[in-house]
């Protein structure tokens, strides 16, 4: 076995704390890689917390993984010692649902295996996060990344970044669309930069008017407070697309109303609870409601490539190891412009 150490949560009350723990060895078709950077998602504190049910401890969280690669297994193709390689949500699936073989393993339907908080494919093992100095994988569910780009910043790509993308792909989002991207956090950022790189015109609809200058700075088109009812009016039937991307309640009935006929609207984010939608939301202008879950394996690396070759990455703020639970509490405030990632050196 592997020795690892890493930040891990012993139950649902306990906060992270260093802990040892052991990776496997290395199988013919694994990677090892030593974690240079992780990215901090909200979904890792909903997971210590418990907050979804069914948590695995002692819990290891963290799945925006980047690193070096330092072993490979004897049948490994695609990495070499020394490449850069990257890990996101995911560490393996089924391989043989219809989903799986179309690239699209988050939805395999055998059930996927998460980077942490989840069993592996033989239903037992559990599976441990980012927040540590190394890890393996099978290379199927490693990423190459660019030298080219700022590696710390990547880092947010392999979550924040697919989750965006893969919608805006998949809907085939571009020039001479209207999109509005609802939420800007760490995945609205996101949003923006790659909706503005497509050549679609872009309005970030946001709560708070403080975000108007960042918004800009991204390269949004405009800015709609939408707790100004003046600022909707000229909004309203507006867009081909909304990509939501908040977590919090809200009332879709507004957003849909914003739809032009047959327009889109999408959900990223997951609020804790059931949406209420009246019906003549979206009977009338033939809308669609829709929902889109990260991505599978070929369209991140296709994202990844795209940002090595125009020059995308997240904005961050790079946190000690130490400094986890002051990075949580300003994300729950939304303080964080637009990401933490936490320098794995200082683990
Ligand atoms: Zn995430
Ligand atoms: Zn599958």
């Amino acid at each position: 076995m592997i020795q690892a150490k890493g930040y891990a949560a012993q139950n649902k009350d306990t906060e992270l704390a260093p802990w040892s723990f052991e990776r496997r060895e290395l199988k013919p078709h694994d990677v090892q890689f030593d974690i240079l950077y992780c990215g901090v998602c909200h979904s890792d504190l909903h997971q210590i917390r418990d907050e979804w049910g069914g948590s695995i401890f002692p819990m290891v969280p963290g799945h925006e993984i980047v690193g070096r690669v330092v072993k490979v297994g004897d049948q490994v193709k695609k990495f070499k010692v020394g490449d850069l390689a990257g890990t996101g949500c995911l560490v393996d699936s089924c391989r043989v649902c219809a989903n799986c073989r179309e690239g699209l393993e988050q939805y395999c339907t055998n059930g996927h295996t998460q980077t942490y908080n989840s069993l592996e494919q033989d239903k037992k093992t559990p599976t441990y996060g980012g927040y540590s100095n190394t890890i393996v994988v099978n290379e199927d569910f490693v990423l190459h990344i660019s030298e080219k780009l700022d590696l710390a910043a990547v880092a947010p790509l392999l979550c924040a970044g697919i989750t965006t993308w893969s919608p805006l792909k998949y809907w085939k989002v571009g020039k001479g669309h209207k999109v509005g991207v609802l939420g800007l956090g760490g995945l609205g950022h996101m949003a923006v930069k790659f909706a503005v790189a497509f050549g679609a015109e872009v309005t970030v609809l946001s709560t708070s008017p403080k975000k108007e200058a960042d918004a800009k700075k991204l390269g949004a088109h405009k800015f709609v407070v939408t707790s100004d009812a003046e600022q909707l009016k000229p909004v309203t039937g507006y867009f081909d697309f909304i990509l939501d991307t908040v977590s919090a309640e809200h009332d879709l009935n507004l957003y849909l109303s914003l739809l032009k006929a047959s327009g889109t609207h999408i959900c990223v984010g997951a609020p804790p609870t059931p949406a209420a939608v009246e019906y003549f939301s979206f009977i009338v202008g033939r809308k669609s409601l829709a929902g889109s879950m990260i991505g599978g394996l070929p369209e991140t690396q296709e994202m990844l490539d795209y940002c090595a070759e125009h020059n995308i990455v997240s904005d961050i703020e790079l946190i000690d190891m130490k400094d986890i639970y002051k990075a949580y509490d300003r994300m729950l405030k939304g303080d964080v412009r637009y990401r933490f990632v936490i320098d794995m050196a200082t683990l």
